[in-house]
C-alpha cells in the first residue's frame, strides 16, 4: 500500500485548505455529500503540505511516512506567501501624498 495522506473524517469540517496546499498534484477533492475531504492515492506524493496547513490536525501522513520535505517546504511557502495588506497599502499611499505636501512645500 502506498504511503498518502490520511483524513480524520470525525475531525474535518471540509474547509479545504489542504486542498490549497496541495496545488501541485491535485490529489485533496471535498466530497460535498460528507463535508469532508479525500486523497487520491495515485496522486499523493506524501509531501506533507496538507498536514501543515490544517488548523484541525484532521488530515496527516502515517507515523512511519517519510514525508518529502523539501517539496512539503516549497508548496508551504509558496502558500504561504504574505499579501501587501491594506494597512501596509495605505501607509504607502499616505507617505506618497506626505512627500507630495513636502515638494510643493519646496516650490513656493
Ligand atoms: S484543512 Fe483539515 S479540516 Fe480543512 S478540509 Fe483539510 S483536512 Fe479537513
Ligand atoms: S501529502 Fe502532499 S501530495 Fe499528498 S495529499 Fe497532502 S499535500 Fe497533497
Amino acid at each position: 500500500m502506498a504511503t498518502i495522506a490520511i483524513v480524520n473524517h470525525e475531525r474535518c469540517v471540509g474547509c479545504e485548505l489542504c486542498a490549497r496546499a496541495c496545488g501541485v498534484t491535485h490529489a485533496i477533492q471535498l466530497n460535498l455529500a460528507h463535508n469532508w475531504v479525500e486523497v487520491t492515492e495515485d496522486l499523493c506524493w506524501a509531501c506533507g503540505a496538507c498536514e501543515r496547513m490544517c488548523p484541525f490536525s484532521a488530515i496527516a501522513l502515517p507515523p512511519w511516512a517519510e514525508a518529502n520535505k523539501e517539496l512539503r517546504d516549497k508548496i508551504y511557502a509558496q502558500n504561504r506567501k504574505p499579501k501587501k495588506s491594506r494597512v501596509a497599502a495605505q501607509a504607502s499611499v499616505e507617505g506618497a501624498e506626505e512627500e507630495e505636501e513636502v515638494f510643493a512645500g519646496q516650490s513656493q
